[in-house]
């Protein structure tokens, strides 16, 4: 069939990009069942890309020691803990396959779903992305606040992001291509990918609960998180705030209406210090919260305009001398 991928003559190599944050106490785990997965796969071969993302516990010595036997690892450990949306950037830009997969290390995408993404890669489709249509053992208040933030951004951004889905996806090396021109700091990987377009597919799959420690993504990094999303796709909080100021005004308006007609009718004065009170604050916190949005994108533009680089990687473990493991404008500045 015209335009399938077994026509395409390219390295039959998937690329499988796993970001570790302190997951000392799953990674054994996680190791035998990717293992499991490339032994599974009988037209391609695998090559595993760890990002060790500054973990303070043992989870560099046990990837180091995995990548001693194993060929197919490799491990690229950051100076210090760049967040998980950096990592899978780190790990996008060191892959050399055909396709490369997102994959959490705590094994709640379980390895065997790349198999089947990988038959709809074969048939055409440029990026599988799993959709959780359920989810174990998270607590009803980060599986309600995901389901309201995906729906909440997609009111807002521009670009449509599909609900309900994390990183765990496969993507054609050709989207690969596009999103690693993409440099900007603030990443949510997710919304980048479908902004990128191409064909993409929504597979459902089911979202084991961790197989062991516990989660990385504290409430705060949760909150920069949604953020990070909601400000890169959308100016709508812009909008907003022109909104918020417009209600003031119009609230203004009544009160000026009020306080004339009053004089005129009963030839008195609105009394007091409570009506005052709240005008003051009213208004007061409109202009902070309007102050604080554009602060947010301020701040953005600043944090983009001092082009530091995305990640710094200490320590590279299982790749060529000669291909490097970050792109080539990101590793000018890279110390290794
Ligand atoms: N992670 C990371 N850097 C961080 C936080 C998390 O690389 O600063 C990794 C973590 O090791 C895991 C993945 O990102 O492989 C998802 O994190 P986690 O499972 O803790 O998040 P949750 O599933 O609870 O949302
Ligand atoms: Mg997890």
């Amino acid at each position: 069939m015209q335009g399938t991928r077994s026509e395409i003559p390219r390295p039959r190599l998937i690329s499988v990009v796993v970001p570790c944050f302190n997951e000392e106490e799953v990674l054994s785990q996680t190791l035998l069942e990717l293992e499991a997965f490339a032994a599974s796969l009988t037209d391609y071969e695998a090559e595993f890309i760890f990002v060790d993302d500054g973990s303070q516990d043992g989870t560099f010595a046990i990837l180091q020691e995995a990548a001693r036997k194993n060929a197919s690892y490799r491990v690229l450990s950051f100076a210090r803990n760049f967040g998980h949306q950096i990592a899978v950037t780190a790990g996008i830009d060191a892959a050399s396959g055909a396709a490369v997969a997102l994959i959490d290390a705590d094994l709640q995408d379980p390895p065997e779903v790349l198999t089947e993404m990988i038959h709809h890669w074969e048939a055409g489709v440029d990026v599988v992305y799993a959709v959780r249509a359920s989810r174990d053992g998270e607590s009803a208040f980060k599986i309600s606040t995901a389901r309201w933030f995906y729906r909440l951004l997609n009111k807002l951004s521009e670009t449509p992001i599909p609900l309900d889905t994390g990183d765990f996806r496969l993507m054609d090396r050709k989207v690969v291509d596009v999103l690693k021109q993409m440099p900007e700091r603030h990443r949510f990987v997710r919304g980048l990918v479908a902004w990128v377009g191409y064909r993409q597919m929504a597979l459902p799959y089911h979202r084991k609960k961790r197989a062991a420690g516990v989660s990385k993504y504290p409430l705060r990094k949760m909150l920069r998180f949604a953020t990070d999303g909601i400000l890169s796709f959308s100016s709508k909080p812009l909008q907003i705030a022109t909104n918020m100021g417009l209600f003031a005004a119009f609230l203004a308006l009544i009160g000026i209406i009020y306080a004339i007609v009053l004089r005129v009718m009963t030839n008195t004065w609105v009394e007091g210090w409570t009506a005052l009170m709240i005008a003051v604050l009213f208004l007061g916190g409109v202009q902070l919260i309007s102050l604080g949005i554009i602060g947010e994108y301020i701040g953005r533009i600043y944090e983009e305009s001092k082009h530091r680089p995305l990640y710094i990687v200490r320590d590279r473990i299982g790749f060529d001398a000669n291909t490097s493991p970050v792109s080539s404008e990101k590793s000018i500045h890279e110390v290794s």
